[in-house]
């Protein structure tokens, strides 16, 4: 056995990762070695996923935003960007679209829109959840609790936020008056309430290091997520970050690998950002360690105003033309679109932990 082999099977069976192993492997870069790590991530991700790849309908219904995230688009003080909500009427019928193409996870993405009107988004999702067999994900940002639980009762069954970043110091010099234990807690009320609970971290934030990522992986096993988005930092123009190097792509994939050795079977996706580069890196992610892809649903002409970075896929593309094209990327390595609902995988045999601990506030967890 190669000292790589052992060290990545180290990794594997580890109860808590050893934050130096990490760091080294995100360290390699001969093309053996990668292929290696990948090749391993694979091999997990089949033992616990299966080869089928999931799909989740993406509609970005606001690009509102009121923070000041230093590497977004959406970010309040961007005042070249048009701003739009779509309408309920709008947004139904997109959602009819996207129940007419088989998807069955629908993904309801918008800015922190603070003026979102929580009423206004439960009656979306008692519509949905009354006319389509659909599970619906939301993406709305830091909410109250109270608010997280309308739209749970009302029928939401999964929510992604993402941290980042899990260096609070890092975290809090990038989101200018955000805070990270805020962020912590909303992620704890979404788990409290019973959301399968997605978040993720940007590869190649100005001031992250490995060793950052490496915390970051760490803090994934901690803290159980259903879903966990890895993507590249992709710099936009009317950003604080506008002069920032873009993330690398096989650091992020190398991150993508650790996170699934570790992690195991949280669903992982080939994230936008990785299929937005200098040229789509998505397939390289679905082989090593990712099983989701994200169709964006979007209707024209609101596609382009989501512009949390520019030259994101498919912005002139019409609705739909993603299924033909996901169908291809899973086909092409000897895989197939699993047109399931695809719910967390840390449900199937009850065995998620009652009563964990947030390891960073102390508050409960399911
Ligand atoms: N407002 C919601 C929230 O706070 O979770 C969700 C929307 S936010 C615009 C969507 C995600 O886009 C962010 O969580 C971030 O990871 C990603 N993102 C934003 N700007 C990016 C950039 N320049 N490069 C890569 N990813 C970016």
């Amino acid at each position: 056995m190669s000292n790589l082999a052992k060290l990545l099977n180290k990794i594997y069976s580890a109860e808590t990762p050893d934050l130096k192993d990490l760091e080294q492997v995100l360290f390699l870069t001969q093309r053996g070695q990668l292929d290696e790590l990948f090749s391993f991530a694979d091999k997990v991700r089949k033992e616990f996923c299966g080869d089928g790849v999931l799909l989740r309908g993406i509609i970005e219904f606001s690009n509102f935003c009121s923070q000041e995230c230093f590497y977004c688009g959406l970010n309040k003080s961007n005042h070249k960007l048009k701003r739009y909500r779509m309408s309920k009427n709008e947004l139904i019928e997109a959602v009819n679209y996207l129940a007419f193409c088989n998807i069955k996870t629908l993904v309801l993405q918008s800015g922190q829109e603070d003026n979102l009107d929580a009423l206004w988004l439960k009656d979306i999702i008692l519509e949905i959840k009354s006319k389509f067999n659909i599970a619906i994900t939301l993406s709305v940002g830091e909410k109250s609790l109270d608010e997280y639980r309308i739209w749970k009762q009302a029928g939401a069954d999964r929510y992604l936020l993402k941290i980042e970043t899990f260096d609070k110091k890092l975290y809090e010099s990038i989101h200018q008056g955000m805070s990270f234990e805020k962020r912590i807690k909303c992620l704890d009320d979404l788990r409290s309430l019973g959301y399968q609970v997605g978040s993720g971290i940007i590869i190649g934030l100005p001031g992250q290091t490995l060793k950052t990522i490496a915390g970051d992986i760490a803090f994934f096993k901690k803290m159980d997520f259903d879903m966990i988005g890895i993507g590249p930092f992709i710099p936009h123009e009317n950003t604080k970050f506008s002069k920032g190097k873009p993330g690398d792509v096989d650091l992020t994939l190398k991150t993508i690998a650790l996170t699934r050795l570790v992690a195991k079977n949280p669903h992982i996706p080939a994230t936008t950002a990785l299929g937005s580069m200098d040229k789509d890196y998505r397939v390289d992610g679905l082989k090593c360690g990712a099983n989701v892809l994200m169709p964006n649903f979007t209707p024209q002409p609101y596609r382009k105003f989501y512009e949390i970075y520019p030259g994101k896929r498919c912005v002139d593309e019409p609705v739909g033309n993603c299924n033909f094209c996901m169908d291809g990327m899973a086909k092409n390595i000897g895989r197939f679109i699993d047109y399931s609902i695809g719910d967390s995988l840390k449900f199937r045999d009850g065995s998620r932990d009652k009563g964990k601990l947030s390891p960073l506030v102390g508050t409960v967890l399911l």
